[in-house]
């Protein structure tokens, strides 16, 4: 299975659950909240039943749509996960929220998880001063992220800051400078802290099958 490239909304609106695909659109104009407030005032949503194993392989194509991966690199995270020391599925949500691309998008340089990977795939963010231009690329406690400071006044890099400071979108596991546009992995997320929208253990045993 490869790295799903078709409209973003319509894989929400399957899996019944917003996948924050489409940066700010996700927050201002998202065609979900808008069912959901529709279902408030009394429509009717039809729900397909679900099987058991469905229900575990929704859970992990949400959490695999919203890293962007595809399914094999997927898998080997989430096989490295299980191989380290404690919970599986915590583990392997630690690893998603810990990616280069992911620790760009969470630090406001772009507004949603696509927009990180080009930054990072055309060389614009260094980790502890070195270019890395691997998206999937896992940060360590103590790493530095800078973004080039050529993109300061790049509006879709203006547009991420703007929206990371309105909605206080940085988690407290990363510090953030803005003078340098670094931001330092101080430690690992807690479960609360970590932005995809998933029961992990479902995806735990949907792999253990
Ligand atoms: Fe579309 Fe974003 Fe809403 Fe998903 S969360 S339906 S990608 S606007």
């Amino acid at each position: 299975m490869s790295r799903y490239t078709g409209p973003s909304c319509k894989k929400c609106r399957k899996l019944d659950c917003k996948l924050f695909l489409k940066g700010t659109k996700c927050y201002t104009n998202c065609v979900m909240d808008k069912l959901a407030a529709a279902t408030k005032r009394g429509g009717k949503v039809r729900k397909a039943k679900v099987s058991e194993y469905g229900i575990r392989l929704q859970e992990k194509q949400k959490a695999k749509l919203q890293s962007g991966m595809s399914e094999i690199p997927f898998h080997n995270l989430f096989n490295a996960a299980a191989k380290a020391e404690g919970q599986t599925g915590e583990n392997f949500l630690k690893k998603l929220e810990t990616r280069l691309d992911n620790v760009v998008r969470r630090l406001g340089f772009a507004v949603s998880l696509k927009a990180a990977r080009q930054l990072v795939l055309h060389g614009y963010v260094t980790v502890n001063g070195k270019a890395v231009n691997v998206p999937s690329y896992q940060l360590r406690i103590g790493d530095k992220v800078t973004l080039d400071k050529a993109l300061a006044e790049n509006a879709m890099v203006k547009q991420g800051l703007t929206e990371a400071e309105k909605r206080n979108q940085r988690p407290s596991f990363l510090e953030y400078d803005s003078e340098k546009m670094t931001g330092k992995l101080l430690r690992w997320p807690d479960r609360a802290e970590m932005s995809y929208p998933v029961n992990e253990q479902l995806i735990v045993e949907y792999y253990s099958k």
